[in-house]
C-alpha cells in the first residue's frame, strides 16, 4: 500500500469517527437539555399548583373566620334558615320561617293562592340568602385583599403543609425525587428552610411567588431544590454511554491499525533497503572471485607463482568477506527464533577479549590506527556462548573501524572493570564519527541505520547492534551507548560474573 493511500484512509476514517463522536455528543447535549426543560416544566407546574392551593387555604381560612363572626352576630335574632344549606332544601322547608305568619295558615285555603304565596316567600328567602352570601363573600374578599398580607407567612404557608402539597403535586406530575425548600421574603431573607436546603447555584433553584396579590414589598417566594436532580437527568441519558464507549473503542482500534500500517510500511521499506544492501555486499566479493577465477584461466598467471599467490589471496579474502556477510544474514534468523540455541559455558572474559583484539589488531593497523586494551577486571569469569560472545565484541570493534573519521586514524580502547563485586563492565570506545542523541536511542533496533548523509558511505544491514543487544540480553546483561558527533562513541556492556 502506498503511503499516500494510508494517509487518505486515515483522514477519511478520522473524519467519519470524529463526525460520529460529535453527533453523539450533540445528541447527548440535546437529550440533557430536553430532559432539563421537561423537569423544569413539571416543577414549575407543581409549584404553581402549590401556590394556588395555599391561596385557596387562605380563602377558606377567612371564610371560616367570617362565618364564625357572622354566626355570632346573627345568633338569637335570625332563624336557622340563614345557613349555607342546599338552596333546594330551603325551598322545601318553607314553614320554618317563624317571622312570616302566613306559614301558619290552614291547609284548606285556596290551593292556587297558597302556591303563589309560597313562591313569593321562597323567592324572598333565596334573595335574602343570596344577598347575605354575597355580602359575606365581599367581606371575605376585602379582608383577603386588605389584611391577608398582615398575617405572618409562617402561618399562611406552614412548612408541613407546603411540604405535603409539594410532595403530592410533584408525585401527581410523575416526579418522586427528594426535594428541599425554603420560603424567602422580599429582602432575600430566609423565613424558614428545610435542613438540606443549600443550593450550589441560583440555577438549581426553582422559585414561585406565593400569594401574588400581596403588595410587592411583602411578597414571599417558595424556593425548591432537588439534590439528586443531576442523577435523575443522567439516568435518562445513560443508555447513550455504551454507544460513546464503543465509539472510543473504535477510535482506539483505528489509531492502533493506522500506526500498524505505518510500521508495516516502514518495515517493508527497511526490508527493501536491506535487500539492496545485501545484494551490493554480496555482489562485490562475487565479482572479485569471478575475476580471480578468470585470471586463473590465464596461462601467464598460472606460470607466475607470485601472481598465483596474489590471486589465491584475493579469492581467500573475498570468500572470508562473503562468509562474514552470510554469517550476518544468518544472525537475522536468530531474532525470529524464541530460544536461540545457546551453549553457555564459563569463560574468562579478559582472555577471550584479548584473543579477539589480537586477531583484530591487523585491521586497525591497516588504517594507521591502534587498539589499546586495559583489561583490569578481576575474576572475570562469565557464563556465555563463546561463539556469540566473540561475535559481539567483534561486531563492536568492526563498527568502531567502519565508522571512523576519514582524516583521523582509528584509536580503539577496550576496557574491563568491576563496577561491583558481582559484575563486569566491558567498554569499547573509539574516536570515530560519533552519533546524534536521537540516533543513539534507536541503534539497537533491528534494521536501524543512521541516515548516512554526507557523513559516511558504509554499507551495512543495520543488524549488528540489534544482534549484540539480543545476545547480551540472553547472557543476562545489558548494553548502552554514549556518543558525541565527531568525537567518538562508547559501548558499555555489563555482564554478571559467574561465581
Ligand atoms: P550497520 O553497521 O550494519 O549499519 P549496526 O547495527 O552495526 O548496523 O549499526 C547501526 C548504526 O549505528 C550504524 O548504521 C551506524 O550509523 C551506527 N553506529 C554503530 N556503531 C557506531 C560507531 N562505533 N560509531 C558511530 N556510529 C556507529
Amino acid at each position: 500500500m502506498k503511503r499516500s493511500t494510508i494517509w487518505i484512509l486515515t483522514v477519511v476514517m478520522a473524519i467519519a469517527l470524529l463526525g460520529l463522536l460529535a453527533m453523539q455528543i450533540v445528541y447527548l447535549e440535546k437529550m440533557v437539555a430536553m430532559r432539563n426543560s421537561q423537569f423544569s416544566e413539571i416543577v414549575m407546574r407543581s409549584l404553581y399548583s402549590v401556590s394556588t392551593m395555599l391561596e385557596q387555604n387562605e380563602t377558606q381560612y377567612f371564610l371560616d373566620q367570617d362565618l364564625a363572626e357572622a354566626e355570632q352576630t346573627y345568633s338569637g335574632t335570625q332563624q336557622k334558615s340563614f345557613t349555607f344549606n342546599d338552596p333546594h332544601e330551603a325551598a322545601i322547608d318553607t314553614t320554618i320561617n317563624t317571622e312570616d305568619p302566613s306559614t301558619l295558615r290552614p291547609a284548606n285555603l285556596n290551593r292556587l293562592k297558597n302556591l303563589n304565596d309560597t313562591y313569593q316567600r321562597k323567592q324572598e328567602i333565596l334573595k335574602g340568602q343570596y344577598l347575605y352570601q354575597k355580602s359575606l363573600l365581599n367581606e371575605v374578599i376585602l379582608t383577603i385583599l386588605n389584611h391577608s398580607s398582615d398575617r405572618p407567612i409562617q402561618e399562611r404557608a406552614d412548612s408541613a403543609t407546603v411540604a405535603s402539597y409539594l410532595r403530592s403535586e410533584l408525585e401527581f406530575n410523575g416526579l418522586t425525587l427528594p426535594f428541599e425548600f425554603a420560603i424567602v421574603n422580599r429582602a432575600n431573607g430566609v423565613v424558614y428552610k428545610t435542613d438540606g436546603y443549600s443550593p450550589m447555584s441560583q440555577q438549581d433553584v426553582y422559585t414561585q411567588v406565593l400569594f401574588p396579590n400581596d403588595p410587592k414589598s411583602k411578597q414571599n417566594t417558595l424556593n425548591v431544590t432537588f439534590p439528586n436532580k443531576s442523577d435523575y437527568i443522567f439516568s435518562s441519558v445513560k443508555f447513550l454511554v455504551p454507544s460513546l464507549a464503543f465509539t472510543f473503542l473504535l477510535l482506539g482500534v483505528f489509531l492502533y491499525t493506522i500506526s500498524l500500517a505505518f510500521k508495516q510500511k516502514k518495515l517493508s521499506e527497511i526490508k527493501n533497503d536491506f535487500i539492496n544492501n545485501m545484494t551490493h555486499e554480496f555482489k562485490t566479493p562475487i565479482s572479485s572471485i569471478s575475476i580471480a577465477a578468470q585470471m586463473l584461466n590465464d596461462d601467464s598467471v598460472r606460470k607466475s607463482p607470485e601472481m598465483l599467490k596474489h590471486v589465491s589471496g584475493v579469492i581467500n579474502d573475498e570468500t572470508k568477506r562473503l562468509r562474514f556477510q552470510v554469517e550476518k544474514v544468518l544472525q537475522l534468523s536468530l531474532f525470529d527464533r524464541k530460544n536461540a540455541t545457546m551453549r553457555l559455558e564459563e569463560e574468562d572474559a579478559n582472555a577471550n577479549i584479548y584473543s579477539i583484539i589480537n586477531t583484530f589488531k591487523l585491521k586497525v593497523e591497516k588504517y594507521g590506527g591502534h587498539i589499546n586494551a586495559n583489561l583490569d577486571a578481576e575474576d572475570p569469569i562469565i557464563k556465555v556462548d563463546k561463539m556469540h560472545f566473540t561475535n559481539v565484541i567483534f561486531n563492536l570493534l568492526d563498527n568502531a573501524v567502519k565508522y571512523r573519521r576519514e582524516d583521523v586514524p582509528p584509536e580503539l580502547t577496550v576496557t574491563t572493570v568491576n563496577p561491583d563485586e558481582d559484575h563486569i563492565q566491558i567498554t569499547v570506545a573509539d574516536n570515530g564519527i560519533g552519533m546524534k542523541r536521537e540516533d543513539l536511542k534507536k541503534i539497537f533496533e533491528k534494521f536501524y541505520r543512521v541516515s548516512t548523509g554526507n557523513l559516511h558511505d558504509v554499507k551495512g544491514f543495520g543488524l549488528g547492534l540489534a544482534y549484540v543487544n539480543k545476545m547480551i540480553d540472553l547472557f543476562g546483561g545489558s548494553i548502552r551507548a554514549e556518543s558525541e558527533v565527531n568525537k567518538g562513541s562508547k559501548f558499555i556492556i555489563t555482564l554478571p560474573l559467574y561465581k
